[in-house]
Order: C-alpha cells, then structure tokens, then sequence
C-alpha cells in the first residue's frame, strides 16, 4: 500500500503528534498538582526540556508518546506498515537523543522518570510517580520545620 499523505501533510500530521501540552502530559501534571505538587514546564535550561521539573527534588518527568518515542513492547509503539522508511529513521533518532537526555541529566544529577502515554490512564497506580510525591511533601514537611 502506497502512502497517501503528502510531504507537507505528513509533516503537519508529525508536528501535531510531537507537540507539546499533550493530553497525557496535562493529565500528569493535573494528577501531580492535585497532590500538592509544584513543578515548572519545559525548562530549556535542561537537557531534552523535561516536561515537567520538580525542583526542590531534583527529579524531572518526561511524558513520552509510545509510537513517537518508541515504548518497548507496547502496542502502540508498532511500526507503521507503510512509509518504514520514512518513520524508522526520525524515530531511532529519537530514541537515541531520548537515551542522551537521560545521560546528561543524571549527569548533572537530576533524577529522570519517563511515564508513557499508555500509563497515564492509571496515574495514580504508578509507583515511581508516587514515590515522587512523597518525596516531593517530604520535603516540604522539612522546610517548614527549619
Ligand atoms: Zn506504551
């Protein structure tokens, strides 16, 4: 099967995809500020413009798109049956600048977690993220305290 979309089309269509404000990105922040969590967006300052940044703990949060990032072993991360060409390479790209981020943040020791796309539906069963949140108000309990 031949691709239909245009190269101007197709690349409306990828920069639809990678744009920021995701609804899974907002439905993480939405989860974490509801917990009392404060946090700043796309700190340009930092390597790969984490999603989210906390801070006063030093942990950033990206929320990655399972195809456009490539979630191992999830369906949704399935290569497209037409234009391989055209998608495989953008995409190992970005695993491999994904990986870069990860290096340089820890680097600079900031501790990176990755949530998926295919994960945001059950926020609030994920351990890392609350693990976050513990030590995000743990921190505020020992500011308030000096
Ligand atoms: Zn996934």
């Amino acid at each position: 099967m031949t691709d239909t979309f245009t190269k101007e089309k197709r690349s409306d269509v990828m920069s639809r995809i990678r744009s920021r404000d995701t609804k899974p990105e907002k439905l993480v922040r939405s989860y974490l500020y509801s917990r009392g969590v404060r946090f700043r967006l796309h700190r340009k300052d930092l390597p790969g413009k984490p999603d989210i940044t906390l801070s006063r703990i030093n942990s950033v949060i990206f929320v990655h798109g399972c195809f456009w990032h490539h979630h191992k072993n999830c369906k949704r991360s399935n290569w497209p049956k037409s234009n391989v060409d055209y998608w495989k390479p953008k995409i190992n790209k970005n695993i491999l600048r994904d990986k870069q981020h990860l290096i340089k943040l820890k680097e600079l020791e900031w501790k990176p977690l990755v949530i998926w796309e295919c994960q945001v539906n059950e926020i609030d069963q994920n351990r890392e993220l609350n693990r976050l949140v513990l030590e995000y108000n743990k921190s505020l309990i020992h500011a308030s305290k000096n």
